[in-house]
């Protein structure tokens, strides 16, 4: 029984310290400017609103990192890292003509 509590009891504890090590890195990890070359390339835009619609025309209203395949936030999240851009998070709002749905 005690091994148990203290199973439960440092299970608990990693996660926690998990959960907070990975806020902290979120944190880090600094936003992408749509100044940068690659951004500029894929028509990066943090607000998908002001995307190019003449220059992009695949871009459909409601399109967005948040609903985007490539984006590693979670529900809710402000900004997430996105593979496509090392190093940097992408605003959930914004937008870049490699958007692909995400399905389910
Ligand atoms: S690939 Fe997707 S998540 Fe990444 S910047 Fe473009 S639209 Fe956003």
């Amino acid at each position: 029984m005690a091994d148990r509590r203290e199973f439960i009891r440092k299970t608990s504890l990693g996660a926690a310290a998990a959960l907070f090590v990975g806020r902290v890195w979120a944190a880090d990890v600094p936003m992408l400017k749509e100044t940068d070359p690659q951004a500029q390339g894929l028509g990066y835009k943090a607000n998908a609103a002001e995307v190019d619609k003449v220059k992009f025309a695949r871009y459909a209203a409601g399109q967005k990192c948040a609903n985007c395949s490539l984006f590693q936030g979670k529900a809710g999240d402000a900004a997430g890292v996105c593979p496509l851009y090392a190093g940097k998070q992408v605003s959930a709002n914004g937008w870049c003509s490699a958007y692909n749905k995400k399905v389910g």
